[in-house]
């Protein structure tokens, strides 16, 4: 049986990781799959990621709907169904991440595509799917980009699949690690909370690299000097590299991880308080 109070501690520092790099503010989630029980997943309920401390904090949903297994659990995130959908369409999926990152919401609305531009960002592969909710809304939804009930869940779960159309399909293995969401932010998953807190802080920094890419290309342009791609073109991997720095990526991702988790148990002031004590690293 898996150690459960150590993947309870590692989803609390989790929040914390996330937000000390700028991936959540206030807003934005990480959950974890029960370790002892596939059909259930804990998450924070209504609180900001870096104040998340404790037990208390976290609400144990039902992947079927999302729904609370104690009815009385206060109140929690209304976009749980996104983490719910894709835990159910996903067996080999037990930690997602849903962010708002700044660096990568141009991406969701620009029509420039989100590119792997350097090596740590392997995960990202050929292509990075973005999920228009606006194709899935229903009269009665709310039109607030919310991913409000288990309909809109599905459809954005299904982006991870190379079947998109197939709303209701499982899946053992997803086709992508991260999806945009326009004007919304993305969502990225994992085999577990170490490899999804990676990705999406990779993510997040690859978005910012290629924003600056573009910049300096564009830059290169009316200078009339050639870039590393040719005048203006920015270069991105081939796809060899591509499959070769994934491997690498989730070959060494716990070095990353143990880094993250000092950052947080030693930042001044005590933002961070995490009652189950430091996960294992
Ligand atoms: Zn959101």
């Amino acid at each position: 049986m898996v150690n459960f109070t150590a993947t309870l501690s590692a989803l609390i520092t989790a929040n914390h990781i996330l937000h000390y790099h700028e991936v959540v503010d206030a807003y934005g989630h990480v959950l974890v799959r029960n370790p002892n029980n596939d059909s259930t997943f804990f998450m924070s309920g209504y609180l900001a990621p870096a104040l998340v401390s404790s037990m208390e904090d976290l609400i144990e949903y039902y992947v079927e709907d999302a729904s609370p297994v104690d009815p009385n659990a206060g109140r929690g995130y209304s976009e749980r169904n996104i983490h719910g959908e894709i835990l159910k369409r996903f067996p080999s999926v037990n930690s997602v991440i849903h962010s708002h990152s700044e660096n990568v919401l141009p991406y969701t609305i620009s029509g420039v595509s989100l590119q792997l531009t350097y090596h740590m960002a392997g995960f990202l592969g050929e292509e990075v799917p973005v999920f228009d909710i606006a194709q899935y809304y229903n009269a009665s939804d709310r039109h607030d980009m919310l991913v409000r009930n288990t309909r809109l869940g599905a459809a954005l779960a299904s982006y991870f699949s190379s079947s998109s159309d197939n709303l209701s399909a499982t899946d053992l293995e997803p086709e992508h690690t991260l999806v945009l969401m326009r004007s919304h932010g993305f969502a990225t998953i994992g085999t577990d909370i170490e490899l999804a807190v990676y990705r999406a802080i990779y993510a997040h920094s690859n978005a910012r690299v290629q924003t600056g890419a573009i910049a300096l290309a564009s830059q290169a342009n009316s200078d009339g000097q050639p870039g590393a791609g040719g005048l203006g073109q920015v270069r991105y991997l081939s796809t060899r590299e591509r499959t070769d720095s994934r491997a690498m990526n989730e070959g060494t991702r716990n070095r990353p991880w143990r880094m993250w988790v000092r950052e947080v148990e030693t930042y001044p002031g005590g933002l961070y308080q995490n009652a189950l004590g430091t996960p294992p690293t």
